[in-house]
């Protein structure tokens, strides 16, 4: 199977992320916890953190998914909005959310190169392993600008390119070789996971998606590794 970047017409892209995320919707916690052995929690308390949500505020989550981050940020009392491109992630979000007793969160099917909000609408907009999915990524960056407020803030969570010297092997062998494996195993999708690592290597490294961050307009871009970039916070701020 190919899930290529470069040999695939972008349309026939964002069509396969599509089946992709149908495909793991439902076993796409269960997954998470699974590959990572937990740690996507930790990463994620660390994201929200960064954010900082205040009451009062207008958060936009794009890729939202299944609402991992939107429940984080929930509890501040800040008026957060939900966006994904794919209906039966945002299903199994709003499912959790009730179970939860979260309510109050606005759920929307969105792509996140082609906003319908309003410019200068949100205070701050996150994309949590969202952004590496996205066809036209300068796009997405440009459009993330445009719905942000001046001083407005803004908080990318995405795998990386780990610096730590022969932690990249062993994270290689485990992704390319495990990985799938589980996904089979758990989830009875192997090229779904398969696409998902794929993804992971392909993803510009620190220094190159910190620039694209800035041409995209935002000012002073900062980016925090995690396990020596394996994983990395970027942000800027829209002034
Ligand atoms: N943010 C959630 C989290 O951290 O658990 C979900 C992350 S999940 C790995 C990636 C999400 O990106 C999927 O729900 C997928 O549907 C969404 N996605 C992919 N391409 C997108 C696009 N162009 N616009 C909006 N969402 C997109």
């Amino acid at each position: 199977v190919s899930f290529g970047y470069e040999d695939i017409a972008p349309e026939d892209k964002t069509r396969r992320v599509g089946e992709v995320f149908s495909n793991v919707a439902s076993k796409y916690d269960l997954m998470n916890d699974a590959m990572s052995g937990g740690m996507h929690r930790l990463w994620k308390d660390r994201f929200v953190r960064r954010v900082k949500p205040r009451a009062g505020e207008h958060i936009l989550d794009m890729a939202g998914g299944t609402g991992d981050i939107a429940f984080r940020m929930a509890e501040s009392g800040a008026a957060i909005t939900v966006a994904d491109i794919n209906p039966e992630m945002l299903s199994v979000g709003v499912e959790r959310a009730a179970q939860r007793g979260i309510d109050g969160l606005v759920w929307t099917e969105a792509n996140a190169e082609t906003l319908q909000f309003p410019d200068r609408f949100f205070d701050a907009y996150t994309i949590a392993f969202g952004i590496r999915n996205v066809t036209d990524i300068p796009k997405a960056l440009r459009e993330a600008h445009r719905v942000l407020k001046r001083g407005g803030r803004f908080f990318v969570l995405e795998f990386s390119t780990t610096q730590w010297p022969g932690f990249a092997e062993i994270y290689d062998a485990y992704s390319h070789k495990l990985v799938p494996k589980l996904g089979k195993l758990l989830a009875q999708d192997e090229d779904s996971y398969r696409y998902l690592i794929e993804s992971i290597r392909r993803f510009p490294d620190m220094p190159s998606f910190e620039r694209m961050i800035a041409e995209a307009g935002f000012q002073q871009t900062k980016v925090e590794p995690l396990l020596g970039g394996l994983v990395a916070i970027h942000s800027g701020w829209k002034i």
